[in-house]
């Protein structure tokens, strides 16, 4: 009809009004979660393949809105980087892990290195620096290898000179490097070689279609040669089935993460899974 380009341009518009409204509203409400104390952190068990014991875990960030409730960070980290707010979050999550580290061993837990994301926006403008990181871990008398910092291949893309003196003075102090979701980045495996890469981190996607007959075992299978003969050790992201489970362990994939293992949980319940030492 006459009106029909315009009725459907006017829904568009509507329509994206409302996404930006919500968008405004979470962004708003993004700037008090902080000071309101409405995130948390929560754990996802990392499995050792070929002694099946929990070794490590990832470090992923939940927001308890007081109205939404539960909002993923897949929906608000990409708001936290556009505003710059992913530094401070950002500078939270690693105090309140290495507390956390410090409470385990205080209680006599078992030793786990737990791996936590960083965002490239922090590499960019981060308000602390890794000095301040370093101190944090030393006065509360934790080696730096407890503590795995993990990296998108676009932070290793940037090439700067800042990118590399930030990851080597970490390096420098202990702490571990993860490159995260390998294979879906412009992977350039000239990296692996030019940076001091302790784990590679295949992600889900490769994961999530490992059958006997796939490609992707193919795949999966050439990264661990790879990353093996650099010295790297690998992870696998996305676990869920007890196949893919055999197929990565048959493989030599050092390491397993995903819904067949555990889901992340609060703190507490992920103390609860650490063993008691002596
Ligand atoms: P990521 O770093 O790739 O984290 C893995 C994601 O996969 C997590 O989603 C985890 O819950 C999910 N996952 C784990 N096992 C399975 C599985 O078997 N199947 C499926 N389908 N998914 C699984 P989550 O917790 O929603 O986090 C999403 C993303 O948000 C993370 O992806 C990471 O990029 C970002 N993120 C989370 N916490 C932080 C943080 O503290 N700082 C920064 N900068 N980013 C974070
Ligand atoms: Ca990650
Ligand atoms: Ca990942
Ligand atoms: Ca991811």
């Amino acid at each position: 009809t006459k009106n029909g380009g315009r009725n459907g341009f006017s829904y568009f518009t509507a329509a994206m009004q409302e996404v930006a409204k919500i968008r405004m509203r979470l962004t708003n409400d993004l700037h008090n979660a902080l000071a309101g104390k409405q995130f948390e952190v929560y754990y996802q068990p990392i499995v050792e393949l070929a002694t099946g014991k929990i070794a490590k875990a990832e470090a992923l960030i939940r927001w308890n809105h007081p109205v939404a409730g539960l909002i993923s960070p897949a929906n608000f980290i990409p708001i936290a980087e556009e505003t710059g707010l992913i530094c401070g979050i950002g500078d939270w999550v690693f105090q309140n892990v290495v507390q956390q580290l410090a409470a385990w061993r205080d209680d006599g837990k078992s030793e786990v290195q737990i791996s936590i994301n960083k965002s490239p926006i922090q590499f960019q403008n981060g308000t602390k620096d890794h000095s301040d990181w370093h101190a944090q871990l030393s006065a509360l008398g934790l080696p730096g290898e407890s503590v795995v910092i993990e990296i998108t291949e676009s932070v290793l893309l940037e090439n700067s000179e800042k990118v590399r003196s930030q990851l080597s003075k970490l390096y420098l102090g202990g702490m571990r490097i993860s490159l995260d979701d390998f294979g879906t980045g412009y992977s350039s495996l000239a990296y692996l070689q030019k940076f001091d890469i302790d784990f590679l981190k295949i992600d889900q996607s490769f994961v999530s279609n490992l059958t006997h007959t796939s490609n992707n075992l193919a795949l999966c299978e050439a990264i661990i040669v790879l990353a093996h003969r650099l010295g790297i050790k690998v992870i696998a992201e996305g676990v869920e089935t007890e196949e893919q489970h055999v197929l990565l362990k048959q493989a030599g994939c050092d390491y397993g993460q995903g819904y067949l293992f555990s889901k992340p949980l609060p703190a507490v319940e992920f103390g609860r899974l650490l063993h008691a030492t002596s």
